[in-house]
């Protein structure tokens, strides 16, 4: 699933591309990809700008914003219309110019969502949390939001309404990074790891965005350094990698680095394994 350093990567792309461009239609090949009820026609609306809020791609329009979520397999591609439309295609945004927006899933399972809404009506529609890169992400609104409600470090990482945009993926890093296990509860965090986390949180997004734009957007991700690397050596320590499953999902981490040497467990014991 892309996460913020590909979304944002996804989105510079876009805002060069299509930025300033007059929408002739908005074509829904496959109605699960619309969310929301919309009726209004997008003719002759002019793309103002393209943003990035947590997860979500935002075409600004002049009245409207078209809200994109590409879930675990969704694509965008800005093609000319010479193309042909391939199966995978949900949604296309057609410009006057003849160039044209693709949307896609290339999953069996429908998730990619696609929301028109008023622009006066974003904020209501978004419900995410604060941007991790924003100067208003400060080390005191990391310490505030880790005193909210105790919880796995994990998934305080991951929880969209807390801090937007970061996933599984780049949660295990930034855990990696600032030496910190994933199972360790948020209540028990002191100033010193508050201030490891906060550094981590920055440095990994600002690395990998600038990862993704050298090596161009795709699921390996092949320079991460511990996500999916079960096994492999750690880059710091050179002790195996493992991973435990958790919440639905694989978790990886450095045993030597990040728990004081113990294997994690899943299950309610398993928090007090720090
Ligand atoms: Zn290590």
């Amino acid at each position: 699933m892309p996460e913020l350093p590909e979304l944002e990567v996804i989105k510079n792309n876009l805002r060069r591309q299509i930025t300033g461009k007059t929408v002739r239609a908005l074509t829904i090949i496959k109605p699960y990809v619309l969310k929301n009820y919309f009726k209004d026609d997008l003719h002759d609306d002019i793309v103002a700008d393209v943003q990035r809020r947590g997860k979500y791609i935002l075409i600004f329009l002049k009245e409207y914003v078209m809200l994109i979520h590409l879930m675990l397999r969704g694509t965008l591609g800005f093609v000319l219309p010479s193309q042909r439309v391939k199966k995978s295609v949900a949604a296309v945004v057609h410009f006057k110019d003849g160039t044209v927006l693709e949307l896609a899933e290339r999953g069996h399972k429908k998730r990619v969502s696609l929301y028109v809404v008023p622009r006066r009506k974003l904020d209501a529609h978004l419900n995410v949390g604060v941007e991790p890169l924003d100067l208003s992400f400060t080390q005191k609104r990391l310490s505030q939001l880790l005193s909210k409600e105790p919880k796995r470090l994990k998934s305080f990482l991951r929880d969209q309404r807390t801090i937007a945009g970061i996933g599984n993926a780049y949660a295990d890093e930034i855990l990696w990074s600032s030496r910190l296990s994933p199972f360790k509860m948020t209540a028990n965090m002191d100033s010193r790891e508050t201030k490891r986390l906060y550094t981590a949180i920055k440095d990994v997004l600002v690395w990998a965005i600038d990862e993704v734009e050298k090596r161009g957007v795709s699921d390996t991700r092949e320079f991460l350094r511990v996500h999916d690397k079960k096994n492999k050596p750690c880059p710091r320590c050179q002790t195996r990698i493992l991973s435990v499953h958790s919440s639905g999902s694989e978790t990886y981490y450095c045993p030597n680095c990040q728990t004081h040497g113990r294997k994690l467990k899943d299950g309610r014991m398993s928090k007090f394994y720090r």
